[in-house]
C-alpha cells in the first residue's frame, strides 16, 4: 500500500492511526459484533461513543463547563445564518470582519437577517493581511463580533485573540481550530465544520456559551435552534454517527501527540520548514504579510503562472496532490493541517527546490 501526501483543503488527510484504527474496528465494533455506522444512535455502545467525543474535545481545548459542545451537520455554511437567527437577539446587527472569502459568505448570509457592520476590512491589501485589534471600529451595542480565525483561501490566520469588551464573539475555526491552544472562555461561540482538523465532511462542530442559548428573536425554528440541539446532546434527530467516532478517534490521537500545545509547535514547525524556503526562494512567492501567516494553509506562486501545471505534474509523480490553489486566486496552496507529517512538507520543499532549479536558469 502506498498512502500519498494530500496537501487539500478539504476534505482532508486523516491522521493513519486513526484510519487503521477504523478500519480494523470496521466490522465488528469491540466485540459488538457491528460497524459503529449500523449501530442505533440510542443504543449504549453509540452513547458511549458519543460522550467519549465530547469529554475528549473538552479536555483537549479545555471547554469550561458553561459552554455547550454541540455536534452538528450542515457544515460551517449552514452557521453563517444559524449564527444570526440565534444571536441577533432583538438588536439591530452585528460586526464583522472581512478578512477573505470566507469571511465574505459569512457577511452575505448574516446581511439576510439584520444589519451588518464591517468593523474592519484588509480589503484593500488584497486581504493578505489580519487587521490589528486598534483599527477595530466596534460597536458597543453591536449583537456579537464575527471574525475568521484561518483565511482558508487567502491564508491569512489570526495568531492572536481579539478583544471585543464584553460583546460576545463568534469565529469561524474551520481550518484551525485543534491546531493550537486557544482560550475558549474568551468566546461566545465557536464553530467549524470537521472536513479538516477534526474527522470527515458531514459533521460541524459549535462551542456555545450556554448564556447564549434560546435567545434568537424570534425563536429560530426547531432544527435552527441552538437550544433544540443543547438540550438533546445534539440527538434530537440522528447526528452524524460515524462522523462522530472518527472525530473523537482523532481527538483520542491528539491527546496521543501530547494536545494542542505539543501540536502546536509541530505546526509551526512544519509551517516554517516552508515559509523559510519561500522567502529564501526568488522564484516562489507568497503575499501574505509574515506575522499573519497561515500555519494550516500556505499559498504560493511560481515565478511564472506557465508552469502550473508542470509543476502539480511533477508533484503528482513523486506521490504529492491537491497542490492547486483554490480556483478564486489561482497558483498553488499547501494545506498542512494536523496530519499532514514533518515527512510530508519536507518533501514537497525538496520537490520545490529541484524544480526551480531545473526550470529557473
Ligand atoms: N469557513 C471556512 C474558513 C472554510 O474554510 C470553509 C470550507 N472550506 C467554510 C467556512 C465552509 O465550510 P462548509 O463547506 O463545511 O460549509
Amino acid at each position: 500500500m502506498t498512502r500519498i501526501f494530500n496537501f487539500s483543503a478539504g476534505p482532508a488527510a486523516l491522521p493513519q492511526a486513526v484510519l487503521k484504527q477504523a478500519a480494523d474496528e470496521l466490522l465488528d465494533w469491540h466485540g459488538s459484533g457491528q460497524s459503529v455506522m449500523e449501530m442505533s444512535h440510542r443504543g449504549k455502545e453509540y452513547m458511549g461513543i458519543h460522550a467519549r467525543a465530547e469529554a475528549d474535545l473538552r479536555e483537549l481545548m479545555g471547554i469550561p463547563a458553561n459552554y455547550k459542545v454541540l455536534f452538528l451537520q450542515g457544515g460551517a455554511t449552514l452557521q453563517f445564518e444559524m449564527i444570526p437567527m440565534n444571536l441577533l437577539a432583538g438588536k439591530a446587527g452585528a460586526d464583522y470582519v472581512h478578512t477573505g472569502e470566507w469571511a465574505k459568505k459569512a457577511i452575505k448570509a448574516a446581511k439576510l437577517f439584520g444589519k451588518v457592520n464591517i468593523v474592519a476590512s484588509s480589503e484593500e491589501g488584497k486581504f493578505t493581511y489580519a487587521p490589528a485589534q486598534k483599527d477595530w471600529k466596534l460597536d458597543k451595542d453591536a449583537a456579537y463580533v464575527h471574525y475568521t480565525a484561518n483565511e482558508t483561501i487567502g491564508g491569512v490566520e489570526f495568531h492572536w485573540t481579539p478583544d471585543t469588551v464584553g460583546v460576545p464573539l463568534v469565529c469561524d475555526m474551520s481550518s484551525n481550530i485543534l491546531s493550537k491552544p486557544v482560550d475558549v472562555s474568551k468566546y461566545g461561540l465557536i464553530y467549524a465544520g470537521a472536513q479538516k482538523n477534526i474527522g470527515p465532511a458531514g459533521l460541524t462542530i459549535v462551542i456555545i456559551r450556554d448564556d447564549l442559548l434560546g435567545k434568537g428573536v424570534p425563536a429560530p425554528q426547531t432544527m435552527l435552534d441552538y437550544k433544540t440541539h443543547a438540550d438533546n446532546d445534539s440527538m434530537y434527530n440522528t447526528p452524524p454517527t460515524y462522523g462522530i467516532y472518527i472525530a473523537g478517534l482523532v481527538f483520542q490521537w491528539l491527546k496521543q501527540q501530547g494536545g494542542l500545545a505539543a501540536m502546536e509547535q509541530r505546526n509551526i514547525e512544519k509551517a516554517s520548514l516552508l515559509y523559510d524556503y519561500l522567502d529564501a526562494s526568488s522564484f516562489y512567492g507568497n503575499p501574505v504579510r509574515k506575522e499573519d501567516r497561515s500555519r494550516m494553509n500556505v499559498p504560493f506562486t511560481l515565478g511564472d503562472a506557465a508552469l502550473d501545471e508542470e509543476f502539480l505534474k511533477g508533484a503528482k509523480a513523486r506521490g504529492m496532490v491537491q497542490l492547486k490553489g483554490h480556483r478564486s486566486v489561482g497558483g498553488m496552496r499547501a494545506s498542512i493541517y494536523n496530519a499532514m507529517p514533518l515527512a510530508g512538507v519536507a518533501a514537497l520543499v525538496d520537490y520545490m527546490k529541484e524544480f526551480e532549479a531545473r526550470v529557473a536558469k
